[in-house]
């Protein structure tokens, strides 16, 4: 026999928002007194109690006592009771992931069980919370969106500043590239004009003066020419097999004056028996020089230049290695981009626009090839430039990375 138990608790505030409004609760118990089921409504309790009680455990209790209630006012609902120990002993209906849990303590015969009330999924109060944490997210989603259209605002133009910074500085050191040997070819021709020299041996000085400033300008001048066309993709190159034995003699004839001036040991060990590479010779020249010119540059008291090719997986690597200042790990792929300086060491002291290594390296990209540089801080510094070989006019060879 099912034992009918029923009770009305009047809570002060209903989760329904309905003020003073009763709530009827019924528990079952089997023969042996354990509780099979229970359930609860928002009722008028005197006439629940009267005429309603009777058919509910009729019509429902008695076939599905653990799921029942559902009467109109408790459509959104979700009732449980928890016996002595906590566990839920009936529900009706799953609760919804709300925080809007009411519950009581129930009385009387209903000593030490404890009735919930919470908003199901489908409840209003639900809905709202739903769609508040669909608000919060989308705020948080827009907020996100708007900061990284701030970030990335702020890069492009902290960006901007550098490259004008960049430019400026370009500008600045390009004109005094200019100006220093235009005033000493100046100076030295005023001093033979003048005969302001003290015998032959002096004259030949001034005179190697004024060929080593042409060569150090014509150079320059001959950089920028090739940056700007190839910033404007107007460089051309010729390509065609080329010995690397006469690329590294032509360049040196031409750079010889500056190293014997300069006060430089020369080591060449270009093997003749190295194949042909696939190059524009004269561009070839021009990158061999802007390595030996850095060479130079960048040297302090060990003033030793070696320049040595080797053949290697297809490729001819040219390298110029020199016993300068070297180039710290993190400035190594730096270098290679226009403009860049390593400020530090002997660079505040030497000259240059930042250009010669960004026109090597776009010059060999141009041949399949790549540039690769060695270097210890202190010890020196190794630049190598990768040529693919010749292939008999059969195809080009592409780099291996
Ligand atoms: P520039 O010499 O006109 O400044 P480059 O593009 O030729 O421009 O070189 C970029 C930078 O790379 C130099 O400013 C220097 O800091 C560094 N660098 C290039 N070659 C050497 C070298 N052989 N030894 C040390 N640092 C070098």
């Amino acid at each position: 026999m099912i034992m009918v138990e029923s009770q009305v608790l009047l809570f002060g505030d209903d989760p329904t928002g309905r003020r003073e409004h009763p709530f009827a609760a019924v528990v079952l118990r089997g023969p042996t007194g354990d509780v099979t089921g229970a359930g609860g409504w928002w009722f008028n309790p005197r006439a629940f109690l009267a005429t309603g009680l009777d058919s509910v455990v009729r019509d429902r209790l008695n076939t599905n006592p653990r799921m029942y209630g559902g009467l109109e006012a408790t459509r959104n609902l979700c009732v449980q009771v928890f016996d002595s120990e906590g566990h839920e002993v009936a529900r009706v209906r799953d609760p919804g992931f709300t925080n809007t849990a009411r519950s009581a303590d129930m009385t009387g015969p209903f000593e030490g069980f404890h009735v919930s009330v919470t908003a199901t999924s489908r409840a209003p109060v639900s809905i709202a919370q739903r769609f508040v944490m669909v608000e919060v997210v989308f705020i948080f989603v827009l907020t996100g969106v708007m900061l990284g259209a701030v970030f990335v605002g702020l890069r492009y133009i902290l960006r901007q500043i550098e490259l004008v910074q960049e430019k400026s500085s370009f500008v600045s050191n390009v004109t005094h590239e200019l100006k220093t040997p235009i005033a000493v070819v100046k100076l030295a021709v005023e001093t033979l004009e003048m005969k302001r020299f003290r015998g032959p041996e002096e004259e030949g000085k001034y005179l190697r003066t004024i060929m080593r400033e042409a060569d150090r300008l014509a150079q320059l001048v001959d950089n920028i020419l090739d940056f700007s066309r190839l910033e404007a993709g107007k460089k051309m190159l010729r390509m065609g097999p080329v010995g690397v034995s006469d690329v590294v003699a032509s360049t040196l004839e031409s750079f010889r004056l500056r190293l014997e001036d300069a006060g430089f040991l020369l080591d060449v060990d270009v093997p003749e028996d190295l194949p042909l590479v696939r190059a524009d010779g004269i561009a070839l020249q021009h990158c061999l020089l802007n390595l030996l010119d850095n060479a130079v540059k960048y040297s302090r008291e060990r003033k030793e230049i070696r320049v040595f090719a080797r053949a290697r997986d297809g490729f001819v690597g040219i390298s110029v290695a020199d016993r300068g200042i070297g180039i710290e790990a993190e400035h190594q792929t730096r270098i290679f981009d226009k403009f860049v300086r390593v400020e530090t060491g002997l660079v505040h002291t030497v000259k240059g626009a930042g250009l010669g290594l960004s026109l090597v390296d776009q010059i060999i990209r141009a041949h399949y090839g790549r540039v690769e540089v060695a270097s210890t801080p202190g010890e020196g510094s190794i630049f190598t430039l990768l040529v693919p070989v010749w292939a008999d006019g059969t195809g080009t060879p592409r780099p291996k990375s």
